[in-house]
């Protein structure tokens, strides 16, 4: 895998992996796939509330980031907290990308784009479903 040179808090071997996740997560988790547009549980979900990684708890993302992009995935214009998310520079698939990864267990999120909101960020976290869970919060400002 791409980031066995990082480091991260939650050091586990695949097989802890495996029997903790589904396999279509550990598919987009661990093996930096991404789940086909338009079919992810929170492409379309906008309660107030904390997305966390779905790997690790990690609180990640608060539905007052998330916007309708129209991209097919859940997106957000900021991280909860910018030392949640790591980053780094994705190369594959021909493209030059922003790789985004919950920075305590490594779990990859996906990518984060330069095409968000110009009034806010202008920032587009652009993230699998798969990659998250939900808490749902009715202490959100929305
Ligand atoms: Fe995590």
């Amino acid at each position: 895998m791409s980031h066995t040179n990082d480091t991260f808090e939650i050091n586990q071997p695949d097989q802890y992996w495996k029997e903790k996740l589904t396999p279509e997560q550990y598919f987009v988790i661990r093996e930096k796939g991404t789940e086909r547009p338009f079919t992810g549980k929170f492409e379309d979900h906008f309660e107030p509330g904390v997305y966390t990684c779905a790997a690790c708890g990690n609180e990640l993302f608060t539905s007052d980031t998330k916007y309708h992009s129209g991209c097919g995935w859940p997106s957000f214009y900021d991280a909860l907290d910018k030392t949640k998310i790591y980053e780094k520079i994705d190369r594959s698939h021909g493209m030059v990308r922003m790789e985004i990864m919950c920075a305590k267990c490594g779990g990859h999120l996906g990518h984060v784009f330069n095409d968000g909101p110009a009034d806010k960020t202008g920032l587009r976290y652009c993230v699998n479903s798969l990659s998250l869970d939900f808490k749902k919060d009715s202490t959100s400002k929305k």
